[in-house]
């Protein structure tokens, strides 16, 4: 399933790669003809699609999955991250990542967006891990509304985002990226904001944001700027193409013209909007402006998990009943899976290189065992059927086999590279420690 311009589907297929990069994609006895292999895998059963990419993820939150279920984003803010991100012993961050990331790519997640604190932790996880990370630094330094945030300086808040770029934009074989992560509109001063852009426009890269989650993130804004959050942006000069705003459940339609005209990327995270009663993104409004759209598992507070393949599925069938007239055709199976492919690719600004199976790009790729009575049966006539088996069937489970650039990291669900058992083990008891340290009850 190549997910290239013509959205390819090969029969019989087969995926060359040579060290990091794939070399050839096309019919399994062509490539059989033309190359001499060190090593083959895969088989009939198995589909091949590129590695997953999921735009938005905290990857440090794994330490607290289950302990905030049922509660709001303030709720949980107030009485355990407040409490628990002061107290964050050296380690727990990176525990907390790579169990993260062993997550992730045993749910066919090649590359991850990664926002949150102590990122040096997190990138050193990826680099460990063996996956591509885009890794920020949230930066806050106002807090308005009843938002709580461990509020820094402008100045100190710019100084970690810097300091992260500077140590790992571009380690471990170029994996690494970092972008700028100005956390949420409430929890950053319109100079932050302007001192950001000019920083990615500086260090030539992205920055990603919170943005417009909830109903009462408008009436703040509004209330504090006289300005609907976009447009508010788009005053400060904020809204351009390395932007990808997270969420924007609520929007208006001229603030969906703005996003459109300056080229604003969009991560949809369905499961956390859902689970913390934040609203549903208006996903076939923005689609049908032809804003580039992808998705994201966000944190394991609020979701609680890295499935990006469920999320899929949850994108699509929310889509359906969102708004009226409803409409079984918003958001097809197809279209959600390019979003956590090619599309996601595109907000990453890593499409050159990621987000499908083509001659010259990196080498990231997933194979999915189909031979499974939830998957089958596999149909060609009276239509192609195996895109909406995978969406809305399969699950993060079906994964098999997980190559990142060029490297295996799972192979028959084994992870290759580290002891994932020694590592749960050190997970539990950091989360454990941690807890008790800042005194949750
Ligand atoms: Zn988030």
């Amino acid at each position: 399933m190549t997910m290239d311009n013509q959205r390819r589907i090969i029969r019989d297929g087969a995926v060359v790669v040579d060290k990091d990069r794939i070399v050839a994609v096309g019919q399994k006895s062509e490539m059989e003809r033309n190359y001499a292999f060190e090593d083959k895998f895969g088989g009939e059963d198995f589909v091949i699609l590129p590695g997953l990419i999921n735009t938005h993820c905290h990857t440090e939150a794994s330490i607290y999955r289950g302990l905030c279920d049922d509660m709001s984003l303030m709720e949980f803010k107030k009485h355990v991250l407040s409490k628990t991100i002061p107290n964050y012993a050296p380690g727990d961050v990176y525990v907390a990542s790579l169990v993260s990331l062993i997550e992730s790519v045993r749910n066919g997640v090649t590359t991850i967006l990664d926002v949150g604190v102590n990122k040096e932790e997190s990138a050193e996880a990826a680099k460990r891990m063996g996956t591509r990370s885009i890794v920020a630094e949230a930066m806050m330094d106002c807090s308005l509304g009843e938002a709580e945030g461990p509020v820094e300086s402008t100045e100190i808040a710019l100084r970690k985002g810097v300091r992260l770029f500077e140590r790992w934009n571009g380690v471990a074989d170029g994996r690494i990226k970092v972008w700028f992560g100005p956390f949420t509109e409430l929890l950053t001063s319109p100079e932050l904001l302007e001192k950001t852009v000019a920083l990615a426009d500086r260090y030539r890269t992205g920055i990603t944001m919170h943005l417009a989650e909830s109903y009462e993130t408008q009436s703040i804004i509004k209330r504090t700027y006289g300005r609907r959050i976009f447009e508010y942006l788009e005053h400060l000069g904020i809204l351009g193409p390395n932007l990808l705003a997270v969420h924007c459940c609520w929007l208006s339609e001229n603030e969906i013209r703005l996003m459109k005209k300056a080229n604003v990327k969009v991560s949809h995270c369905p499961s956390a909007n859902m689970k913390l009663s934040d609203g549903v993104a208006p996903l076939s409004l923005l689609d049908a402006y032809g804003i580039i759209l992808s998705i994201g598992t966000d944190s394991a507070l609020c979701n609680n998990c890295n499935d990006l393949l469920r999320e899929a599925k949850t994108a699509s069938l929310l889509q359906k009943v969102a708004m009226p007239p409803l409409d079984t055709q918003r958001i097809s199976a197809q279209r959600a899976l390019e979003m956590i492919t090619i599309d996601a690719a595109r907000c990453a600004l890593l499409d050159q290189d990621i987000g499908s199976l083509e001659p010259g790009k990196k080498a990231d790729l997933v194979l999915i065992d189909i031979k499974k009575s939830h998957l089958m049966p596999v149909l060609e006539k009276p239509k192609v059927n195996i895109v909406g088996n995978l969406v809305y069937a399969g699950s993060g489970h079906d994964v098999d086999t997980v190559m990142i650039d060029g490297n295996i990291v799972m192979r028959g669900r084994a992870i290759l590279n580290l002891d994932e058992r020694t590592i749960l083990d050190q997970f539990q008891e950091a989360s454990e420690t941690l807890l008790e340290r800042s005194k949750i009850v």
